[in-house]
């Protein structure tokens, strides 16, 4: 899909937002949610989505949306790094197919990595253990403040 282009309510993170599909969540309040990517480039591999908005992508976004969003990004990145400890934190948010983008309901990667671990690629990381997933989000929300 291009930069252009409606937003379809039935997209995953819609589903997800709406309880109508599963997903480990992290931490929620009434305009965002965090949780784990099912697809992981690399362990603790999380994303954040607005629940109110019918954004697509960054440049459909709101500002006050926004704002709320990457505020809880922040918030969400800094609880990733107190439980996980590594030694950088990538952020990321792709905007159209052409620029990487899956899912277009606009959302955010946080991608922690370690000097010693190659990150994996995006959408080629194959599906991880919900189990292990659980305790990483529990790890993650303890964390939060
Ligand atoms: P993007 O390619 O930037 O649109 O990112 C979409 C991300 O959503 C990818 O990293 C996928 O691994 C992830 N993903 C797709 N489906 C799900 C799902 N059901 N639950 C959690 N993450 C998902």
């Amino acid at each position: 899909m291009s930069l252009d282009g409606a937003y379809d309510d039935q997209n995953i993170f819609a589903r997800i937002v709406r309880g109508e599909a599963p997903a480990v969540k992290i931490y929620e309040d009434h305009a965002v949610l965090a949780f784990m990517d099912v697809f992981p480039q690399s362990r603790g591999h999380c994303l954040v989505v607005s629940k109110t908005s019918r954004a697509r992508n960054l440049l459909d976004v709101e500002p006050e949306v926004l704002c709320k969003l990457m505020t809880d990004v922040q918030r969400v990145a800094r609880a990733v790094v107190a439980a996980l400890n590594p030694d950088g934190v990538v952020i990321t948010q792709f905007n159209g197919s052409p620029a990487g983008q899956t899912v277009f309901h606009l959302h955010v990667h946080i991608i922690p990595r370690w000097i010693d671990q190659p990150l994996k690629g995006h959408g080629q990381g194959g599906i991880a253990d919900v189990d292990a997933l659980k305790v990483l989000a529990e790890q993650i929300a303890a964390k939060i403040s």
